[in-house]
């Protein structure tokens, strides 16, 4: 399932158009040319704005909340009908196995338009009667109103997914978009520019410039006068120069960062289904996923057994090509990226860790080895302090360490300036629910990890992000309730 290397191009007011440079895309599963992209200069970005700004006021402002729900279910049926398109293309630019992409990637897509397509049909606001001690009295409804243009910027790890969790309660609410994929996984975005087109929307309503982000689309996007919102997610030091480049005119910015994420298992926990939780939880995705633990905190009484266990399954998985039926585990997005987990490996040790399993690049054989793979590693005696310990790697990593009490768990488990998210693992409820709500972060799990329901609220606190999307909690970035006073 390899597709040829293409052309991969703007797209401005419902027609691809041309860069002024462009960038190679390779494969990060054997360095293979993926795509030439074209990038967008600050006329590319200005054009792609001003057609955004002029859809919003013309055809797309006029249509009603049934009309644009009916629309993203017309997308998500397209997706659907190019499923096979959208899977080439995310494993071409990813190198996932193309089972994770087929079950994790592409079918969320289309899950997240139908999904806003139902929230946006059925959500209500506020209206209240008032009553004055006076007598007088009045009631006062809100009415949504969209931001306007909307700048979507997404990272690498999940594309498709993460771009239509955005897109999707965007144009529900009314506004226009402006996305800037990741320059790593150009593929998918593109792809969606021909099914809004196919989907009948209007020109302009979804726009897609390519680049990097300092210098190039991210930060011309970003600094643009005339765009209303910010949705990005990516790292918190993106996010942080973000914030920064939307200060001057006060824009609002919803923000999913970054994340160091624990996992706690209690002596008590049905062992066998916290290593199969923690097996995903590190590992789904190369590490690529920012839900994935890099900490687990394992109660002493079992921490050789969870350990033992958890190396074995590290041991056990296949690092491979996407499409064959026996890999779990692709490589890392890029090379550039796999300096990075390196350099982590190498410092763990370096700061007094010991390496259970992996450390090194795997020699794959063949072709493969131009690739960016790396071995799934686990370390045990990491220090609270080190940096493997505090800092995000985004790769199959973790680090094992043990505690002696609940509140000695809870302790460690929050001692991050991340807050995204994290596991608990144990067979008493009551203690699941009790340290559930004690962890400081955006979601809490119990004995299981991932599980979502696209209407509960996504996001993290700390350096992990600012706001929530999901459900309603979307509505509330994606637009401006205005309140209306009636004197009865
Ligand atoms: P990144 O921050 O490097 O890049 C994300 C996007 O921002 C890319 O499109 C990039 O081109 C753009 N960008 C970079 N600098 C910019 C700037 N100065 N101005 C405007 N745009 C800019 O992140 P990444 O390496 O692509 O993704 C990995 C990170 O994303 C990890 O930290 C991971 O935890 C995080 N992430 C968070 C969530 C979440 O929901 N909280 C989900 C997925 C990934």
């Amino acid at each position: 399932m390899t597709a040829p290397p293409h052309s991969l191009r703007n797209f401005v007011n419902g027609a691809f158009i041309d860069g002024a440079a462009s960038f190679e895309k390779v494969s990060p599963v054997d360095g293979r040319l993926v795509a030439t992209v074209h990038e967008a200069d600050g006329e590319v970005v200005d054009r792609a704005v001003a057609a955004a700004r002029q859809a919003h006021n013309g055809p797309w402002g006029r249509l009603n909340t049934a009309q644009r729900a009916a629309f993203l279910r017309r997308v998500a049926d397209r997706i659907e009908e190019r499923f096979e398109d959208l899977l080439v293309a995310e494993v071409a630019d990813t190198g996932k196995p193309t089972a994770l992409a087929r079950e994790l990637d592409v079918a969320r897509a289309a899950a997240n338009f139908r999904a806003f397509a139902d929230v946006i049909s059925t959500a209500g606001l506020d209206s209240y009667l008032t009553e004055l001690p006076g007598g007088q009295r009045a009631l006062n409804y809100a009415l949504r109103k969209p931001l306007g243009v909307v700048a979507v910027i997404v990272p690498w790890n999940l594309p498709l997914l993460l771009l239509s969790w955005k897109v999707a309660p965007a144009l529900a609410c009314g506004n226009t978009v402006v996305v800037k994929p990741s320059e790593e996984t150009p593929s998918s975005a593109t792809l969606l520019a021909e099914i809004m087109n196919e989907a009948g929307a209007p020109a302009g309503v979804y726009n897609l410039v390519h680049g990097f982000g300092p210098g190039s689309a991210g930060e011309l996007l970003t600094t643009h006068s005339d765009v209303d919102g910010i949705t990005f997610t990516g790292e918190s030091a993106t996010g942080s120069a973000i914030m920064r480049a939307a200060a001057p005119r006060v824009r609002p910015v919803s923000f999913e960062l970054g994340g160091k994420n624990a996992a706690v298992v209690f002596a008590d926990a049905d062992l066998e289904r916290a290593v199969d939780g923690l097996e995903r939880s590190v590992f789904t995705n190369t590490g690529q996923v920012c839900l994935c633990t890099e900490r687990v905190y394992i109660e002493r009484s079992v921490f050789h057994e969870v350990t033992a266990e958890l190396v074995q399954r590290a041991r056990s998985l296949r690092l491979g090509h996407p499409d064959d039926p026996a890999t779990t585990t692709g490589p890392l997005i890029s090379v550039k990226h796999r300096e990075k987990v390196l350099s982590y490996y190498r410092l763990a040790t370096e700061e007094g860790a010991t390496c259970l399993v992996g450390g090194e690049v795997p020699a794959l054989g063949g072709d493969l080895d131009r690739g960016a793979w790396v071995e799934p590693t686990l370390w045990s005696g990491a220090d609270a302090d080190s940096r493997v310990v505090r800092e995000e790697i985004f790769g199959p990593a973790a680090a094992l360490i043990p505690f002696d009490s609940e509140d000695e768990a809870v302790r460690l488990a929050n001692d991050t300036t991340y807050g995204l998210a994290a596991a608990v693992w144990t067979r008493d409820l009551e203690r699941g629910h009790r340290v559930a709500g004690r962890m400081r972060v955006g979601m809490s799990w119990i004995n299981t990890w991932y599980l979502r329901d696209l209407r509960s609220p996504f996001g993290g606190v700390g350096m992990s992000g600012i706001g929530r999307e999901g459900g309603e909690h979307s509505l509330h970035f994606y637009s401006e309730p205005t309140n209306v006073c009636v004197a009865l």
